[in-house]
Protein backbone atom coordinates (compact mmCIF):
# COMPACT_ATOMS: atom_id res chain seq x y z
CA UNK A 1 0.00 0.00 0.00
CA UNK A 2 1.59 3.47 -1.18
CA UNK A 3 0.36 6.19 0.59
CA UNK A 4 1.38 10.25 0.16
CA UNK A 5 1.19 13.06 2.77
CA UNK A 6 0.43 16.43 1.15
CA UNK A 7 0.22 20.02 2.23
CA UNK A 8 0.99 23.68 1.74
CA UNK A 9 3.66 24.73 3.60
CA UNK A 10 2.68 25.55 7.33
CA UNK A 11 0.11 23.03 7.40
CA UNK A 12 2.04 20.82 10.19
CA UNK A 13 2.84 17.84 7.74
CA UNK A 14 5.75 17.22 9.87
CA UNK A 15 4.47 17.39 13.42
CA UNK A 16 1.90 15.05 12.69
CA UNK A 17 4.12 12.71 10.81
CA UNK A 18 6.51 13.06 13.80
CA UNK A 19 3.70 11.91 16.00
CA UNK A 20 2.57 9.36 14.33
CA UNK A 21 5.08 7.28 12.61
CA UNK A 22 6.68 5.64 16.28
CA UNK A 23 3.21 4.04 17.03
CA UNK A 24 2.86 2.59 13.62
CA UNK A 25 6.51 1.66 13.60
CA UNK A 26 6.26 -0.02 17.07
CA UNK A 27 3.24 -2.48 15.28
CA UNK A 28 4.09 -2.72 11.73
CA UNK A 29 8.25 -2.91 12.29
CA UNK A 30 9.84 -3.17 8.59
CA UNK A 31 6.07 -3.65 7.48
CA UNK A 32 6.04 0.21 7.47
CA UNK A 33 8.28 2.05 5.05
CA UNK A 34 8.85 5.72 5.66
CA UNK A 35 10.05 7.99 3.14
CA UNK A 36 10.47 11.26 1.48
CA UNK A 37 12.17 12.49 -1.78
CA UNK A 38 15.13 12.27 -2.48
CA UNK A 39 14.79 9.57 0.50
CA UNK A 40 18.58 8.26 1.06
CA UNK A 41 18.87 7.24 -2.90
CA UNK A 42 22.38 8.56 -3.74
CA UNK A 43 21.20 9.52 -7.44
CA UNK A 44 17.97 10.90 -6.25
CA UNK A 45 20.15 13.44 -3.65
CA UNK A 46 22.39 14.51 -6.36
CA UNK A 47 19.69 15.71 -8.05
CA UNK A 48 18.20 17.38 -5.22
CA UNK A 49 21.43 19.06 -4.29
CA UNK A 50 21.21 20.74 -7.56
CA UNK A 51 17.80 21.93 -7.16
CA UNK A 52 18.70 23.44 -3.33
CA UNK A 53 21.68 24.77 -4.11
CA UNK A 54 21.56 28.23 -2.71
CA UNK A 55 24.46 29.01 -5.92
CA UNK A 56 21.75 28.38 -8.59
CA UNK A 57 20.20 31.27 -8.36
CA UNK A 58 19.16 31.39 -11.82
CA UNK A 59 17.02 27.98 -12.06
CA UNK A 60 14.75 28.06 -14.73
CA UNK A 61 10.89 26.68 -13.86
CA UNK A 62 10.58 24.24 -16.06
CA UNK A 63 14.17 22.81 -15.08
CA UNK A 64 12.95 22.76 -11.47
CA UNK A 65 10.37 20.99 -12.43
CA UNK A 66 12.15 18.13 -14.26
CA UNK A 67 14.82 17.84 -12.08
CA UNK A 68 12.06 17.26 -8.89
CA UNK A 69 10.36 14.39 -11.34
CA UNK A 70 14.03 13.21 -11.85
CA UNK A 71 14.37 13.41 -8.65
CA UNK A 72 11.25 11.44 -7.49
CA UNK A 73 11.79 8.74 -10.68
CA UNK A 74 15.21 7.76 -8.75
CA UNK A 75 13.52 7.70 -5.33
CA UNK A 76 10.40 5.80 -6.54
CA UNK A 77 12.65 2.71 -8.41
CA UNK A 78 15.31 2.32 -5.99
CA UNK A 79 13.35 3.20 -2.44
CA UNK A 80 9.21 2.71 -3.00
CA UNK A 81 8.58 -0.26 -5.63
CA UNK A 82 11.10 -2.55 -4.31
CA UNK A 83 9.42 -1.62 -0.92
CA UNK A 84 5.53 -2.10 -2.63
CA UNK A 85 7.25 -5.46 -4.19
CA UNK A 86 7.79 -7.25 -1.10
CA UNK A 87 4.20 -6.09 0.52
CA UNK A 88 5.11 -3.16 2.61
CA UNK A 89 3.12 -0.09 3.45
CA UNK A 90 5.20 2.82 1.96
CA UNK A 91 4.42 6.27 3.94
CA UNK A 92 6.28 9.37 1.65
CA UNK A 93 6.03 12.56 2.47
CA UNK A 94 5.39 14.58 -0.81
CA UNK A 95 4.88 13.02 -3.94
CA UNK A 96 3.31 14.22 -7.68
CA UNK A 97 0.74 16.76 -5.97
CA UNK A 98 3.38 18.59 -4.37
CA UNK A 99 5.07 18.99 -8.17
CA UNK A 100 1.51 19.75 -9.95
CA UNK A 101 0.88 22.68 -6.63
CA UNK A 102 4.37 23.77 -6.11
CA UNK A 103 5.99 23.18 -9.98
CA UNK A 104 2.64 23.54 -11.70
CA UNK A 105 0.89 26.67 -9.79
CA UNK A 106 2.92 27.97 -7.81
CA UNK A 107 5.39 28.60 -10.93
CA UNK A 108 2.71 29.02 -13.04
CA UNK A 109 4.02 26.19 -15.33
CA UNK A 110 0.73 24.62 -15.37
CA UNK A 111 -0.81 21.69 -13.57
CA UNK A 112 -1.17 19.87 -16.51
CA UNK A 113 2.27 20.04 -18.00
CA UNK A 114 3.69 18.97 -14.73
CA UNK A 115 1.43 16.49 -14.18
CA UNK A 116 2.28 14.84 -17.82
CA UNK A 117 5.66 15.15 -17.22
CA UNK A 118 5.43 12.95 -13.75
CA UNK A 119 3.43 10.36 -15.21
CA UNK A 120 6.52 9.75 -17.47
CA UNK A 121 8.51 9.98 -14.19
CA UNK A 122 6.88 7.93 -12.26
CA UNK A 123 4.90 5.35 -15.07
CA UNK A 124 1.31 6.58 -13.91
CA UNK A 125 2.45 4.76 -10.59
CA UNK A 126 -0.48 6.64 -8.07
CA UNK A 127 -0.77 6.60 -4.08
CA UNK A 128 -2.87 4.63 -3.00
CA UNK A 129 -4.37 6.67 -0.44
CA UNK A 130 -3.50 10.52 -0.28
CA UNK A 131 -3.62 12.26 2.91
CA UNK A 132 -3.55 16.36 2.65
CA UNK A 133 -3.43 18.61 5.24
CA UNK A 134 -5.36 22.07 4.36
CA UNK A 135 -4.71 25.18 5.74
CA UNK A 136 -4.69 28.82 3.97
CA UNK A 137 -2.01 30.13 2.84
CA UNK A 138 -1.75 33.30 5.22
CA UNK A 139 -2.39 31.00 8.39
CA UNK A 140 0.39 28.22 7.07
CA UNK A 141 2.72 31.03 6.70
CA UNK A 142 2.06 32.72 9.24
CA UNK A 143 2.73 29.27 11.73
CA UNK A 144 6.05 29.17 10.02
CA UNK A 145 6.96 32.51 10.84
CA UNK A 146 6.10 32.30 14.43
CA UNK A 147 8.41 29.41 14.46
CA UNK A 148 11.09 29.67 12.13
CA UNK A 149 13.37 27.07 11.41
CA UNK A 150 16.52 28.50 9.58
CA UNK A 151 17.59 26.28 7.23
CA UNK A 152 19.33 26.08 4.22
CA UNK A 153 16.66 25.27 2.09
CA UNK A 154 14.18 27.93 3.58
CA UNK A 155 13.02 29.91 0.28
CA UNK A 156 10.16 31.88 1.99
CA UNK A 157 11.50 35.08 1.59
CA UNK A 158 11.66 34.60 -2.25
CA UNK A 159 8.11 33.16 -2.29
CA UNK A 160 5.53 35.52 -1.55
CA UNK A 161 2.05 35.00 -0.41
CA UNK A 162 -0.08 34.55 -3.99
CA UNK A 163 2.98 31.75 -4.58
CA UNK A 164 1.31 29.91 -1.79
CA UNK A 165 -2.30 30.41 -2.34
CA UNK A 166 -1.65 29.30 -5.72
CA UNK A 167 -0.23 25.99 -4.17
CA UNK A 168 -2.85 25.52 -2.26
CA UNK A 169 -5.74 26.70 -4.76
CA UNK A 170 -4.26 23.68 -6.60
CA UNK A 171 -4.03 21.17 -3.80
CA UNK A 172 -7.72 21.75 -3.40
CA UNK A 173 -8.73 21.16 -6.92
CA UNK A 174 -6.74 18.17 -7.03
CA UNK A 175 -8.97 16.74 -3.83
CA UNK A 176 -11.81 17.49 -5.42
CA UNK A 177 -11.00 16.06 -9.14
CA UNK A 178 -9.68 12.72 -7.21
CA UNK A 179 -11.71 12.01 -4.33
CA UNK A 180 -11.59 8.57 -4.19
CA UNK A 181 -7.60 8.99 -3.72
CA UNK A 182 -7.32 12.32 -1.35
CA UNK A 183 -8.49 12.40 1.95
CA UNK A 184 -8.73 15.79 3.21
CA UNK A 185 -7.83 16.60 7.05
CA UNK A 186 -8.68 20.04 8.46
CA UNK A 187 -5.55 21.53 9.27
CA UNK A 188 -6.62 24.82 10.70
CA UNK A 189 -8.07 22.71 14.01
CA UNK A 190 -5.42 22.34 17.00
CA UNK A 191 -2.30 19.88 16.20
CA UNK A 192 -3.87 17.16 18.96
CA UNK A 193 -7.14 16.99 16.51
CA UNK A 194 -5.45 16.78 13.25
CA UNK A 195 -3.44 14.41 14.71
CA UNK A 196 -6.27 12.55 16.06
CA UNK A 197 -8.08 12.90 12.04
CA UNK A 198 -4.86 11.38 10.47
CA UNK A 199 -4.86 8.83 12.57
CA UNK A 200 -8.70 7.95 12.29
CA UNK A 201 -7.83 7.99 8.52
CA UNK A 202 -4.60 5.64 8.65
CA UNK A 203 -6.65 3.24 10.74
CA UNK A 204 -9.12 2.68 8.30
CA UNK A 205 -6.70 2.29 5.66
CA UNK A 206 -3.75 0.51 6.88
CA UNK A 207 -4.12 -3.65 6.54
CA UNK A 208 -4.00 -4.96 10.00
O1 LIG B 1 7.91 18.97 2.83
P1 LIG B 1 8.46 20.30 3.19
O2 LIG B 1 7.40 21.24 3.71
O3 LIG B 1 9.66 20.24 4.07
O4 LIG B 1 8.95 20.93 1.78
C1 LIG B 1 9.91 21.93 1.73
C2 LIG B 1 9.70 22.89 0.57
O5 LIG B 1 10.11 22.34 -0.69
C3 LIG B 1 8.28 23.29 0.31
O6 LIG B 1 7.88 24.30 1.15
C4 LIG B 1 8.35 23.81 -1.10
O7 LIG B 1 8.70 25.17 -1.11
C5 LIG B 1 9.44 23.01 -1.72
N1 LIG B 1 8.95 22.04 -2.71
C6 LIG B 1 8.74 22.45 -4.02
N2 LIG B 1 8.31 21.54 -4.95
C7 LIG B 1 8.08 20.27 -4.62
C8 LIG B 1 8.28 19.84 -3.29
C9 LIG B 1 8.72 20.75 -2.36
O8 LIG B 1 8.93 23.60 -4.35
N3 LIG B 1 7.69 19.42 -5.57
Amino acid sequence: KFITFEGPDGAGKDSVLDAIIPDLRAKMGDKLVVTREPGGDPIAEQIRDVILDPQNTRMDDRTEALLYAASRRQHLQDVIEPALARGAVVICDRFVDSSVAYQGAGRQIGEQEVFALNQFATNGRTPDLTVYLDVPAQVGLDRIKAHRKDTQYDRLDQEETAFHDRVRAAYLRLAQANPERIVTVDAMQPLAAVIADVQAVLTENIPR
